[in-house]
């Protein structure tokens, strides 16, 4: 419990807003009309669900539509940004984002199939080296991939995959006992696969402690950046993590099942050795058109690529690969960290009255922007009850978890303070303040 005394005044959320902030793009963005409550827009405190539409994006999709209106097939080499070479567009401001080399970033597919294409490089067990760690809260997803994979490869899933576990009592990961954990299994763990950012906890993992250490016991290493990606900064390279993916609608504000990014160390890029599932835009772009049967792979992550990119999703990850480059991770890192530090203020106020409890890290190192907030009533009837009478989105995940996020680039302490006066309404009868 903090023993800082916060101010709860609706006033002082409207003053600390009102001190400019030039990482605050809220004005590039298009906020939801509210559904109930005294205010005309929503809180949206669900960007690490879906994030919102950049006003740009439209424009930026429509000017897609336009080439291939003017183009047809010509608009491979002749729209204003051809769509033979559109994704190299993308892959420099994506590097940035992850603290990757260019040729480290490609922007393709979906996350859970990105995950599958890397695990099909880096996951490559033997009869004892056959295990795949990952957290025991994992993102369903992440789950049922890592299970089919070593399935695919002839092993069990119940007893190949290693589930991590917070201590008893505890809700989060220590990063001690996640090394523990490798160095008891060191031999049989052929590749370590967690989200860099919990998804349901908020927690962010020590990802160049974990990744060294799986380095030392012999595996491969590989990070779930949904919830990293643009939310923290990340040195991929640096941290010498051999491979990772994350989706571009969350944080990154691409829209709905927008196209998912993957990183491989450059390390890897010129391994011959390393197996592949390959398409025709895996090889040379130089060489795609003469149709050779055996491909010429490209000494970039785009070695992983199958397919042409679907150029109508690609603008809107553009867009808003943009608007981060602007801003930049660290000025946006420091607005964020000052949001959640008041949300987290105002909602420890509220723990002295209410039935809550904070499950997200308090400690700077080890959370993003999002607050996860355990509940005793029916999480989604609270949420439900949330966006009905006071225009808050919040996130919940059952049976007992509510995510509150105030994503930096749109959201305002006037958001956080709105999201807790609802929850303090909804669970006490009482504001806030
Ligand atoms: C959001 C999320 C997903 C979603 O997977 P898609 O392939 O994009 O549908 C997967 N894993 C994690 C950890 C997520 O947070």
């Amino acid at each position: 419990m903090s023993d800082v005394t916060i101010d709860t005044r609706e006033d002082h959320a409207l003053e600390l807003d009102g001190q400019p902030d030039p990482a605050s793009r809220r004005s590039d963005f298009l906020i939801p009309p509210a559904i109930g409550g005294d205010f005309p827009l929503t809180a949206y405190l669900a960007g690490n669900s879906l994030g919102l539409q950049p006003r740009a994006t439209r424009a930026e999709l429509m000017a897609d539509l336009d080439a291939w209106e003017e183009y047809g097939v010509h608009g491979h080499s002749e729209a204003d940004r051809p769509w033979f070479p559109y994704h190299e567009a993308l892959r420099e401001p994506a590097a940035r984002l992850v603290g990757a080399e260019p040729r480290e970033v490609v922007i393709m597919n979906s996350l859970t199939v990105n995950l599958h294409l890397l695990l099909a490089s880096f996951y490559r067990p033997t009869a004892i080296r056959h295990r795949i760690v990952i957290e025991d809260y994992a993102f369903s997803s992440d789950s049922y991939a890592v299970r089919s994979h070593v399935a695919l490869r002839g092993h069990d899933p119940d007893t190949a995959v290693l589930r991590l576990r917070p201590r008893a009592g505890e809700d989060t990961l220590r990063t001690e006992d996640v090394i523990q954990t490798l160095r008891d299994h060191a031999h049989s763990i052929a590749t370590v696969m967690i989200g860099g950012v919990n998804y349901l906890t908020g927690e962010v993992m020590d990802m160049q402690a974990i990744t060294a250490v799986g380095h030392e016991i012999g595996a491969t290493v590989g990070w779930d950046l949904a919830h990293a990606a643009g939310n923290v900064p990340l040195q991929l390279h640096d941290w010498d993590v051999d491979f990772a993916a994350w989706c571009t609608y969350k944080y990154l504000n691409s829209g709905p099942g927008a196209i998912a990014g993957a990183f491989v160390h450059s390390r890897h890029l010129d391994d011959p050795t390393l197996p592949r599932l390959e398409g025709w835009w895996s090889t040379d772009p130089a060489s795609r058109f003469e149709m050779h049967p055996v491909s010429a792979p490209q000494r970039s992550a785009d070695a992983w690529s199958l397919s042409n990119p679907p150029i109508l999703a690609m603008g809107p990850v553009h867009t808003s690969l943009l608007i981060f480059d602007e801003v930049g991770l660290p000025a946006l890192r420091e607005r964020s960290l000052r949001l959640t530090g008041y949300l987290r203020g105002l909602l420890e106020s509220l723990a002295e009255r209410a039935p809550i409890q904070l499950v997200t890290p308090a400690d700077d190192d080890h959370h993003g922007a999002q607050i996860s907030v355990r509940v005793q009533t029916d999480v989604t009837a609270l949420a439900d009850r949330m966006s009905e009478n006071w225009g808050v989105v919040a996130d919940d995940r059952k049976p007992d978890i509510m995510r509150l996020a105030p994503a930096p680039l749109y959201c305002t302490f006037h958001d956080c303070w709105r999201a807790v006066d609802a929850l303090s309404q909804e669970l006490t009868g009482e504001g806030i303040a």
